[in-house]
């Protein structure tokens, strides 16, 4: 199959409610986010913008919907505040920012392409995020703006000792391929529910959460960050499709395997250089969507979808 002009893959976390507890109105409503999402991205790699553009573009649209896990809904920490951490990756020279532990800014997503773009470093933490984010005119908000009655119900919940697979894991992600054939990737998260304060999962670690590189593949992680990151799993795709030939489905398996032999669950976004895509998990779903040049236009949620 010759490789369709523009791609986009997104997903929206990999702790999905079972099946018997999702209701008709809120599988329609996910369903509804991820294709803004996908719309938002599309609309930019079918006019000729790059692969960067479209990656942030997705991910903020799911930053800002409170049903997922980044940005606005993220889930918490013990003590009950948002701290946010996001990455993107440009798979054509490589260059890549991330931002972890962030408490104000609207966008982390945002953020993290301010510290790729202009700051000649890769990864910054704390508060000072929130103060060059501030400084470089990205919009701030109050740390209120992240917690929603879900959430807080969700943290309230874990302290009992009940953690659901739906409060787990709902980081969002996306990966393209422009039509010049530039890849990206990019991921956002608030964590895990009731994270200890300071903890930072893979989301913001360039090779366990994201990468991306022309020569191989883009790759958004979501799951148990620890393996993920144990495994450097985002770049151990890559190294899979490059060095061994592999195809992104296989690469994705092969690499979620290990993850699952250290002990962790989750879910890949992956798109080879040569356009072969993989949208897989260990879990019993990830919502997760496909758009391309060719017209193809797919969410999913459940793993036997
Ligand atoms: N991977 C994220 C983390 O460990 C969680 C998630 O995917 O939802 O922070």
């Amino acid at each position: 199959m010759p490789k369709p002009e523009w791609t986009l893959l997104i997903h929206g976390g990999a702790g999905v409610m079972r099946r018997a507890e999702m209701t008709p109105e809120m599988d329609a409503t996910y369903r509804a986010g991820l294709n803004e999402a996908l719309e938002a991205g599309s609309r930019i790699l079918s006019c000729g913008g790059s692969s960067l553009d479209a990656v942030e573009a997705a991910v903020g649209v799911l930053e800002d919907n409170p049903n997922f896990n980044a940005g606005k809904g993220a889930v918490l920490t013990l003590e009950g505040v948002a701290e946010l951490d996001a990455s993107i990756m440009d798979g054509s020279n490589r260059k890549a920012g991330a931002v972890a532990q962030v408490r104000t800014v609207k966008n982390p997503i945002r953020a993290a392409r301010h510290v790729m773009e202009q700051t000649g470093r890769v990864m910054f933490a704390g508060p000072d995020v929130d103060e060059m984010a501030a400084k470089a005119g990205i919009e701030i908000v109050p740390p209120e703006y992240f917690i929603t009655p879900r959430r807080l119900q969700a943290l309230e919940r874990a302290m009992a000792g009940d953690l659901q697979p739906i409060d787990c894991y709902g980081t969002v992600g996306a990966v393209a391929m422009d039509a010049k054939g530039n890849l990206a990737a990019a991921t956002s998260t608030g964590g895990m529910n009731a994270k200890p304060p300071g903890r930072i999962g893979d989301s913001p670690i360039i090779g366990a959460g994201t990468y991306a590189d022309n020569a191989s593949c883009a790759v958004s992680a979501t799951g148990d960050g620890e393996y993920f990151i144990r495994a450097s799993a985002a770049r151990t795709i890559c190294a899979r499709v490059e060095m061994q030939g592999m195809a992104a489905e296989a690469a994705a398996k092969a690499t979620l395997d290990e993850v699952k032999a250290l002990g962790g669950t989750g879910g890949v976004i992956v798109l080879g250089h040569k356009g072969d895509v993989a949208l897989s998990m260990n879990t019993e779903g990830m919502f997760r969507g496909r758009t391309d040049a060719t017209g193809v236009r797919q969410v999913g949620i459940y793993v036997d979808e």
